[in-house]
């Protein structure tokens, strides 16, 4: 016997339809890219009456339902009209990282078989070159007025705003199968060609909605959310259709992802909650620590995308009194699959004690389930100790890659290629990405423990720990130290502040200097750039 309730699908339109007649008013605030980095205000309504423009301007440019329209956009409320208005009108919202190499970027524009691309002005030197490669984009699109159009050799770029301008604000939009793609993003894989992630609008819709619950981003009408994760990344970890949800007020960033312009935006427009990866927070606490700032407002925050060190979570706490709420995901998750909230019995433990379960990467948000297996598949123990391969499912999980034929389940479950915990309470701890996981005489030695405990070192900015290899034990740590600007440590002093936090064994046995350290286009430590880089390094134990 079936329900008798409405069988409504859940589209990404029922968002900008609700934040509009609901939350009209509130505002969305931007950082423009393309005017000096001139503050812009409009409000949902705005944004909802311009995402119906946008929709008539892919209806003009015979943009056919359920292609893909692609974006090289900082995160604006331009950026958000296309994010709302591209779905909604059935076509799939392709945001491309435009800190990918280009010729990464003209790969996965042929890939996804863009038919339009809307850029920031900034990009146009970047689209310049790889349009002549892109053959299925007939409309380059820069996302300025026709005052500010770029003079390009390769484009002749339309002007966002005279289109916008020259459309209708009227558009009914369309009722379909809530299965349908909305959006599409490509992991930026370190080995072979990118893989396409190609969200539906359910997953979408449940998706935000659990990024809102009070123990993931806890988003309300009362909040005002600064995204520094950029639209380009995994769907800004949802916070575009969530803040929309809600009635959030939203503080767009644009290009301007320094300490100094996030402190400034953060103080005037009153943010209470902001979300991004581990390098972002760094930068904003040096500005905050070499400028003697404090926050005259309360607020809180997510960080994700790569594990957030836990001498930046204190500092931001004891310091700041900003609470940073540790998540865990990847793009086949949409990305949310874990969140670091503690529980009730939690309350009562001493605050470090509470603090050790903070620094984990959280526990499983309703929706997704989760199990760490050994290499045969056989399901560990959740005790808190066992590590092993994390598999997941649930809504919001990936099934299969975007025209890519073999399916990456195994028995309805979606490898991760993380290695981790799980302790009985559900809170997962990883310890590494499974190839970076440093295998020293058959033992696994986590990475990520090795890189906190360096990180919590005052003279150290950034810490990276690779596997090399060793003639008995196959591989072992190597630890590589970026220095604090004007601060001196030496190999002996670091390795000996690994004493007493560490299994002994587990210590690094050397450790280099570098000016600085890779890092890959969504903001992670790239370990197999420094594997390359230190493969012949001779280790003193070999
Ligand atoms: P992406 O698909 O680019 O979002 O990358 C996802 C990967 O980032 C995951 O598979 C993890 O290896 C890593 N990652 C994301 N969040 C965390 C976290 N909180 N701690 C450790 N690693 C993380």
């Amino acid at each position: 016997m079936h329900g008798l309730i409405m069988d409504h699908q859940l589209l990404v339109a029922d968002i900008v339809r609700h934040v509009e007649r609901f939350h009209g008013d509130t505002e969305v605030v931007s950082r423009l890219p393309d005017d000096g980095g001139r503050i812009h205000r409009c409000t949902y309504a705005d944004v909802a009456a311009r995402a119906r423009r946008v929709a008539n301007v892919l209806d003009t440019l015979a943009v056919a339902p359920q292609t893909t329209v692609g974006t090289l956009a900082w995160n604006t409320h331009r950026h958000l009209e296309l994010y709302y208005g591209v779905s909604s009108a059935r076509r799939v919202l392709h945001t491309v990282n435009p800190r990918l190499f280009p010729e990464q970027i003209i790969w996965i524009i042929n890939h996804a078989e863009d038919q339009v691309l809307f850029f920031d002005e900034c990009f146009a030197p970047l689209v310049d070159g790889i349009a002549p490669q892109c053959k299925t984009v007939k409309h380059w699109v820069a996302m300025t007025t026709a005052d500010k159009l770029p003079t390009m050799k390769n484009v002749q770029p339309l002007s966002y705003e005279e289109l916008l301008a020259a459309a209708s604000d009227q558009y009914e939009w369309p009722s379909f199968d809530e299965r349908e793609a909305a959006s599409l993003c490509y992991t930026s894989g370190t080995t072979g060609n990118p893989k396409g992630v190609l969200y539906s609008h359910r997953s979408t819709i449940l998706h935000a909605m659990a990024a809102c619950l009070p123990d993931v981003m806890c988003l309300t009408a009362r909040d005002v959310v600064l995204p520094v994760v950029p639209m380009f990344h995994v769907n800004g970890w949802g916070t575009p259709y969530a803040c929309g949800m809600m009635g959030a007020k939203l503080v767009l960033p644009g290009a301007g992802l320094d300490g100094a312009s996030l402190y400034e935006l953060f103080e005037s427009e009153r943010v209470t909650f902001s979300a991004g990866v581990p390098t972002v927070w760094l930068g904003l606490m040096q500005h905050l620590q070499k400028h003697k700032l404090k926050f005259t407002t309360q607020w809180r925050s997510t960080v994700g995308g790569s594990a957030c060190p836990p001498a930046l979570m204190k500092t931001f706490r004891d310091d700041y009194g900003v609470r940073i709420g540790h998540a865990w995901g990847m793009s086949e998750m949409s990305p949310l699959g874990t969140y670091g909230s503690l529980k009730n019995h939690h309350l009562s433990l001493p605050k470090d004690e509470q603090f050790a379960v903070e620094i984990k990467q959280g526990r499983p948000i309703f929706g997704v389930d989760l199990k760490i297996v050994d290499e045969t598949g056989a399901e560990l123990p959740r005790d808190g100790k066992a590590f092993g391969d994390i598999h997941v499912k649930g809504p919001w999980v990936v099934s299969g890659y975007y025209k890519l034929d073999n399916d990456p389940t195994i028995d309805g479950w979606f490898p991760t290629g993380d290695v981790g915990t799980l302790d009985p309470d559900g809170f997962l701890q990883i310890t590494d990405r499974s190839k970076d996981v440093i295998k020293s005489g058959g033992e696994w030695i986590s990475s990520i423990d090795l890189e906190n405990v360096a990180m919590a070192h005052p003279a150290v900015q950034e810490a990276a720990v690779i596997g090399v290899h060793h003639p008995k034990w196959d591989e072992r740590p190597l630890l590589i130290i970026v220095k604090k600007p004007g601060q001196e440590t030496s190999r002996d002093e670091l390795l000996g502040h690994f004493t007493g936090k560490i299994a002994k064994w587990w210590t690094p046995d050397d450790v280099v200097f570098v000016p600085e350290i890779p890092h890959t286009a969504t903001g992670k430590i790239s370990k197999l750039q420094l594997r390359q880089q230190f493969k012949e390094h001779k280790l003193p134990t070999a």
